[in-house]
This record gives structure tokens, sequence and C-alpha cells, in this order.
């Protein structure tokens, strides 16, 4: 057999790694988690549709028969954690659990593409099957079950997933918390910091909110070891400085909005996009509209920025 895809392997977890293609190659790889216990085996997410060999191969060397999977459990909708959802939904039958708030998008590719790449008529040049579509294989695998903050999944053998609400990043995204080795296993709440693309939040605050969630969990739940989708397995310590360091981020992209709509009143959308991005050196792409859109709804509604024609001014 061909190198391992196996990245992580400890109690009862066994990471996947995947690798990103384009600009992403090299810099970061997209992982899931299998969860085995002794009734039940689970698997976090389905990766994007490139790492379908990696996965299958995976299975191979769990020596877990595809029909052996039970359950598919979702972190959150985007391109690269349900890529493979028709195919694990077809090869084995499992039932597939997520977050209520975007099942649509989970049942229909297309519907996942639109909404986030062409949110915005300022992202509607780029095109939805490179930058969306090709990331997930040809058939959808939608939600079966929804799962909501503190519901609890027993996998057997002392093996139990609770269910943490980790919303932000995504509006309907979920974490895993495995009770008996008190390990969190979380997707993009937490974005590792090279990330090549401006840190994506729907709602600043709420994203801020999850920090904090986040931080309080590490320590009132005792985690000892946090799995993350695309960065490496962390300690609690080294998961807090990360926290620190995303709400810098966050912070960083708004005091960036600010200084441009200051510097020129009247700054259009996606200019004040660009020169956020260009800031941090990060990609300007439909990711950062997302994240810009957001803070300028949040500066409107406390009086800081309005919209004057087609333009953004300070007026905090
Ligand atoms: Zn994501």
């Amino acid at each position: 057999m061909s190198q391992s895809v196996i990245s992580y392997r400890s109690g009862p977890f066994a990471t996947v790694s995947m690798g990103l293609p384009g600009d992403h190659e090299g810099k970061t790889a997209t992982r899931v988690f299998f969860v085995i216990g002794t009734d039940k085996i689970a698997l976090i997410d389905s990766g994007l549709y490139a790492g379908l060999p990696a996965l299958q191969q995976a299975f191979e060397e769990l020596e877990i028969k595809p029909g052996d999977l039970d359950l598919l459990l979702l972190t959150h909708e985007h391109m690269d954690h349900v890529g493979n959802n028709g195919w694990l939904k077809e090869t084995t039958g499992c039932t597939i659990l997520g977050h209520n708030g975007r099942a649509d998008r989970v049942a229909d590719n297309m519907l996942n593409a639109k909404a986030i790449v062409h949110a915005f008529p300022e992202g509607e040049h780029f095109d939805l099957k490179e930058e969306y579509l090709d990331w997930m294989g040809p058939t959808e695998g939608p939600i079966d079950r929804f799962i909501a903050d503190g519901d609890t999944i027993d996998l057997g053998g002392g093996v139990v997933l609770e269910t943490v609400e980790v919303l932000g990043h995504s509006m309907a995204e979920v974490g895993f918390f495995e009770q008996s080795t008190k390990t969190l296993i979380i997707a993009d709440p937490l974005l590792p910091p090279f990330n090549p693309v401006l840190y994506l939040y729907e709602e600043p605050n709420v994203m801020r909110a999850t920090f904090d969630k986040i931080e309080k969990f590490l320590v009132e739940r005792d985690v000892q070891a946090v799995l993350f989708a695309h960065d490496e397995v962390k300690t609690a310590a080294e998961t807090q400085e990360l926290v620190d360091d995303c709400r810098r981020r966050v912070d960083t992209v708004e005091a960036s909005m600010v200084t441009h709509m200051k510097a020129n009143p009247g700054i259009g959308f996606a200019e004040l996009r660009d020169k956020c991005c260009d800031d941090q050196s990060m990609v300007r792409e439909w990711r950062a509209l997302v994240s810009i859109d957001a803070s300028l709804k949040d500066f409107q509604a406390k009086g800081l920025a309005e919209k004057r024609g087609d333009g953004w001014h300070y007026v905090g």
C-alpha cells in the first residue's frame, strides 16, 4: 500500500489527511476523523472530493468495511467538509447527522455554491465550478437527522460524542467533544495562522462569542487534545494561543476596514475588500466578501458606518 493517509491515531480516533488543490496546496490540508466505538463507527466530515482516494484508502488501512460505517457527522456545510457525502451515503448507507441551519445547502451543491461564492454581485465573476462545485462529488448526501448543542451520540465502550455549537465561521457549525478522552474536535471556527485567505466569518460578534465559548470550554471541561480540520492536533494551552491569535485576526480585519473607510470616504465594497486583503497579503476572493459584508453590517448597526450611494463612509 502507498504512504499512510492516517495522520493521527489515538484512542478511538483516526484522522485522515487530504491535501487541498490549487493555491492552498502544501499550505494546508483538510482532515476528517473516524471515531471508533465498540457498537458504532462514526466519521466526522467527509472532506473534499479530491480526497476521496485517501478516504477509500483509510477504510482499508483501518480495516473498516464500508458497510460498518454507521454515522457521518457534519461540522458545517462548506465544500471541503461535505464533498464525499454522496459517495459515503451510496457506499456505506450511513446515517448523516448535522446542524439544521444549512441542511438545504448540504442537500444541493449548486445552492451551496451560489449561496456563498455568488452571495454578492462583486463575487459573481468567480467560476462556481472551479471555486466550489469541483470540491464536491457529483451527488449530495443530505442530512438525515439534526443535531443540536448538547446532544450526545453514544458509540459504545464509553466513547460518547457531545455536540458543541460553534457559530460564526458558518452560522450552522458544530464541533464534537469526546467525553472519555476529553478530546475536542472542531473544524473551522479556529482557522490556522497560515490560512491563505482572509478570516472567514459570517457574523463578527457571534465569531467572538464562539472564541470565548471555546476558551471557557477548554478550562471547564479539562480538554486534553483538540483535533482540527486544517491544523495539527493541539493541547489545550496551544489551542488557547490559537484562540488569541484568531481574535486578533478578526480585529485586524475590522481595523483595516476602518482605516480604509477613513482614508477613502465613499469607498466601494469590492475595493474595501481588496485593500483589507492586501494589508494581510491575502487572496482577494469571495470568502473575504463575506467577512467584509458582515463587519460592515455590524458597523452600520452600531452607527459607525453608513452607505451613501454606492460607497461606504466611516461616521464613528
Ligand atoms: Zn469552513
